[in-house]
C-alpha cells in the first residue's frame, strides 16, 4: 500500500461556539512546529492564526473554513477547520464532503449543546468517522464522564471513554490511556513535554473499571480480541486499538479523549488519536461520482495517484493575486503546469501553481496526488466543480445538498463607486457560497441578495463595508415566500392582437395540476400536442411562457413551486403566430389557470431548537407557541431543557435578541430550513395586501 496516503489524515474540527475548536486548533499548529508562539483567541496579539478574517477575529468565532497542514510524528494531517454557526451550514457540509474522519470538540461544563446536534447530524448525513475530544477540564464544573453519558444520551452515540482525567478543574493535569494504563502529564511553558507517570493510586481502581468498560464496548469489532476476553486472557495494546480502528471506521464507536487546550493538556495525546483511530484516505469510504451528462451510474472513485485525475474545488478565498481554490484530490496526480478540465463549463484550465495551505502562509508545491488536500492558485471556477484530466472519461463528484435561500433584502450602494465595488464583492460571495445568491428585482430594479438567515446576510453586508471599503445600505430582510395551487384545473387561452401590419395570434390548451410535496422539480412540464395544433418550432417558446409565470406567481409575485402544466393542443395562425405570441399567451393562460386553482401562499418553516436553563422552559416554550411554533418535543439534561420546535422563519426576526432578554442570556438556539407550508389565510391576505402597496409605492 502507498505507505504517503496510509501516513495521511483529511479531517475536521467541530464544535459548538466557544467549546475551544479555535484554541484547540492553535495548539495541534504549534505542537507540529507549524507555529513558533500560542496566540490566545481572545484580546489583545495578533489573533488566533486560523481566524484570519479579520471579522472572525472581532468577533472571536470561525467563519470561513481554512485548511492547513500540520505534520505531526510520521503523519501528515490536512485540518479542514469547519465553522461552528448553523447560518453558515454549507460551509460546514462542504468541509464535511471532504473530510474522512473529524475531532467533535465539546465544553468539559456545557457538554453538548445545539450546534453540537445540528453539527452531529451533518457528520451522521455524510458518514464521518469521529473522535469525541472533552475540552475545559480545567473549568470550574468540568465533568467529562458526565458529558460522555450526555453524547451517547442526546446524540445516541456509541461514545466509550478511552482515557479519564487527572484531576479536574485546577487540579486538572493530565490523562490516564485506558489502552496503555499509564497516566500522561504535560510539562514545559506550553505543555510540550508529555510525561509518562503510572496512574496515581487513588484512580487506580476507577481505571481498572472504566478500562472494563471500554474492553466490553468494542470487543465486538475484534474477533480475537473477543475470543481472549472469554478466556480471560490477557490482550495486548495493538489489539485493543485495531478493535477501536474498526469502531470508527464503521461508524459505529466514538472514543472519547479529554484535556485542556487552554492549558495544554492532553491534545498531543488526541494528535496520536488521530493518527491511531481515524481513517486514511485508503480506509475511507470511496467518493461517488458519475459520468458527466449520464447521472444514473455511481462510479466510485480510487484513491490511486496512477489513476485519471478526479478533483474537486470545495472552498474558494478571492485573493488579491487571483482565486485561491481549496481542492481534494481523489484520484491520480495534479501537477503544477498540467493542463485540466473543468467538467461542469467544459472549459481547459492550465494549473499555474499549487500550494500546501498553513492558515495563511503558503508553501509552494509541483505534485499533489489522490487523497491530498492542496490550492490552486488563479483557476476561475465555482465552489463544487469537478476537474478531470484532458483526454480521459469526464466524471462529476455529487453535487453538494444545497438549501434554498429563505430571506432576501436590497441592497445598494451610496453612489456609483461603492455600487462597482459592491457588485464586485457580490459576484464573489456568490461563487464561493451557493447559499448565498443575488438577483435583481424586474419591478423595481433593485438589488436583492438572499440566504439562510438574517446573520448570514448581516455577515456578507459587513465584508463588502469592510473588505471592500463600500458604503452600502440594506432594507429589511424579508421572508422568501412561495406559491402554489391546490387543484388540478382546465387551461384554454387564445392570445389575439390586431394592430394593422402584422398581428399576434396564439392559442394553448391543456391542464395544470399540482405536485406533490416532495417532488423534485419545482416545475414540470409536459407536451403533449399532437397533430401539428401548434407547430413544433413553438413549442419551446410555450415552455418559456409558463417559465415566466412560474417566476413571479400571480398572487403576490413570489416563486409558484409544485405546478405541472400539460400541454394538449392548440391553434395557430399561418402568417399572425410567432415565438412571442406563443410566450405571451401560455404565460396569461398559466397565470389564469393559477388563479382558478385553488392558489396559496407557503411560508418558510424553520427548524429551531432552543438550549435554556430549566427554569426558563415555560416562558421559553410560551414564547415559541406565541410565534406560531409547533413544539416538537422537549428534553431535559441536568438544569437545561432542550426545546425541538417548528417555527414560521417570518415569526423568528429578533428572536436572538428576545431570547437573549427573556433568559438573561443563558438560552442559546439554532435554527435551519425545514420546509415550505402553506400560510394560515389572514397571514397570506397580509402577505398579498404588503405586496400590492410595495408595489404601488414603487409604482409612484
Ligand atoms: P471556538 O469558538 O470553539 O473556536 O472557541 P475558542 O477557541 O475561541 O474558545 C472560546 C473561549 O474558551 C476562549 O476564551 C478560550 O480561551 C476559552 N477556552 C478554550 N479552550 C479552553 C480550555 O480548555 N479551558 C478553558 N478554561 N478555557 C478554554
Amino acid at each position: 500500500m502507498d505507505d504517503f496516503l496510509t501516513k495521511t489524515r483529511n479531517i475536521g474540527i467541530s464544535a459548538h461556539i466557544d467549546s475551544g475548536k479555535t484554541t484547540l486548533t492553535e495548539r495541534l499548529l504549534f505542537y507540529s512546529k507549524k507555529i513558533h508562539k500560542i496566540e490566545e483567541v481572545k484580546g489583545g496579539g495578533a489573533g488566533a492564526t486560523m481566524d484570519f478574517m479579520e471579522l472572525e477575529r472581532e468577533k472571536g468565532i470561525t467563519i470561513t473554513s481554512a485548511a492547513t497542514c500540520i505534520f505531526w510524528k510520521d503523519l501528515k494531517i490536512n485540518i479542514i477547520d469547519t465553522p461552528g454557526h448553523v447560518d453558515f451550514t454549507v460551509e460546514v457540509e462542504r468541509s464535511l464532503r471532504v473530510l474522512d474522519g473529524a475531532i467533535m470538540v465539546l465544553c468539559g461544563v456545557a457538554g453538548v449543546q445545539s450546534q453540537s446536534i445540528t453539527v452531529d447530524r451533518q457528520m451522521k448525513r455524510y458518514r464521518v468517522p469521529r473522535l469525541a475530544f472533552i475540552n475545559k477540564c480545567d473549568r470550574t464544573g468540568a465533568n467529562p464522564l458526565g458529558i460522555v453519558t450526555q453524547i451517547r444520551e442526546k446524540l445516541a452515540l456509541n461514545a466509550v471513554p478511552i482515557q479519564l482525567p487527572i484531576g479536574l478543574e485546577d487540579q486538572h493535569i493530565g490523562v490516564v490511556d485506558l489502552i496503555t494504563m499509564k497516566g500522561y502529564v504535560n510539562e514545559g511553558d506550553n505543555g510540550e513535554r508529555v510525561n509518562e507517570i503510572p496512574i496515581p493510586v487513588d484512580m487506580q481502581e476507577q481505571a481498572e473499571e472504566y478500562r472494563e468498560k471500554m474492553l466490553d464496548a468494542v470487543s465486538q469489532y475484534d474477533d480475537e480480541l473477543m475470543e481472549l476476553l472469554l478466556e480471560n486472557k490477557p490482550v495486548s495494546e495493538d489489539l485493543i486499538r485495531r478493535a477501536i480502528q474498526a469502531g470508527v471506521h464503521q461508524l459505529k464507536f466514538v472514543p472519547v479523549l479529554m484535556g485542556s487546550a487552554f492549558k495544554n493538556r492532553a491534545v498531543q495525546k488526541l494528535m496520536d488519536a488521530v493518527g491511531t483511530f481515524l481513517p486514511s484516505p485508503v480506509e475511507c469510504e470511496k467518493m461517488r461520482a458519475m459520468r458527466a451528462g449520464d447521472e444514473k451510474e455511481i462510479i466510485l472513485l480510487d484513491p490511486n495517484a496512477e489513476k485519471p485525475l478526479v478533483c474537486m474545488a470545495f472552498k474558494l478565498v478571492e485573493e488579491p493575486f487571483g482565486q485561491l481554490t481549496y481542492t481534494r484530490i481523489y484520484q491520480g496526480t495534479l501537477k503544477k503546469g498540467q493542463s485540466i478540465i473543468n467538467v461542469r463549463t467544459k472549459r481547459s484550465i492550465r494549473v499555474g501553481r499549487l500550494v500546501r495551505m498553513h492558515a495563511n502562509d503558503r508553501d509552494n508545491i509541483d505534485t499533489a496526488s489522490a487523497g491530498d488536500i492542496i490550492a490552486m492558485i488563479g483557476v476561475d471556477c465555482a465552489t463544487g466543480d469537478t476537474f478531470c484530466e484532458e483526454g480521459q472519461e469526464m466524471l462529476t463528484c455529487e453535487s453538494m445538498h444545497i438549501a434554498e435561500p429563505v430571506i432576501s433584502m436590497s441592497i445598494r450602494g451610496k453612489d456609483t463607486d461603492a455600487d462597482t465595488k459592491m457588485s464586485k464583492a457580490l459576484h464573489r460571495f456568490m461563487r464561493e457560497d451557493p447559499t448565498f445568491r443575488v438577483h435583481t428585482d424586474i419591478e423595481s430594479s433593485q438589488t436583492i441578495i438572499s440566504g439562510m438567515g438574517e446573520l448570514h446576510l448581516e455577515i456578507y453586508t459587513e465584508r463588502i463595508r469592510r473588505e471592500y471599503k463600500a458604503d452600502v445600505q440594506v432594507g429589511q430582510p424579508q421572508v422568501n415566500y412561495r406559491e402554489t395551487i391546490q387543484a388540478k384545473v382546465e387551461m384554454d387561452h387564445i392570445h389575439k392582437k390586431q394592430t394593422g401590419g402584422a398581428g399576434q395570434y396564439a392559442a394553448v390548451v391543456g391542464e395544470v395540476y399540482p405536485l406533490p410535496e416532495n417532488a423534485e422539480e419545482l416545475f414540470e412540464f409536459q407536451n403533449s400536442v399532437k397533430g401539428g395544433n401548434i407547430p413544433s418550432e413553438f413549442i419551446s417558446s410555450c415552455e418559456k411562457g409558463f417559465r415566466d409565470t412560474v417566476e413571479r406567481g400571480p398572487l403576490a409575485g413570489f416563486q409558484v413551486i409544485r405546478v405541472g402544466v400539460r400541454l394538449t393542443d392548440g391553434r395557430h395562425h399561418a402568417v399572425d403566430s410567432s415565438d412571442m405570441a406563443f410566450r405571451i399567451c401560455s404565460r396569461d393562460a398559466l397565470r389564469e389557470a393559477i388563479r382558478n386553482a385553488n392558489p396559496l401562499i407557503l411560508e418558510p418553516i424553520m427548524r429551531v431548537e432552543v438550549e435554556t436553563p430549566s427554569e426558563y422552559q415555560g416562558p421559553v416554550i410560551g414564547d415559541l407557541s406565541s410565534r406560531r411554533g409547533i413544539i416538537s418535543g422537549t428534553d431535559a439534561r441536568g438544569n437545561l431543557a432542550l426545546v425541538y420546535c417548528s417555527v414560521p422563519l417570518s415569526e423568528m426576526f429578533g428572536y436572538s435578541t428576545d431570547l437573549r432578554s427573556a433568559t438573561a442570556g443563558k438560552a442559546s438556539f439554532s435554527m435551519e430550513f425545514e420546509r415550505y407550508a402553506p400560510c394560515p389565510k389572514t397571514i397570506q391576505e397580509k402577505v398579498i395586501a404588503e405586496r400590492a402597496a410595495k408595489k404601488a409605492a414603487e409604482k409612484k
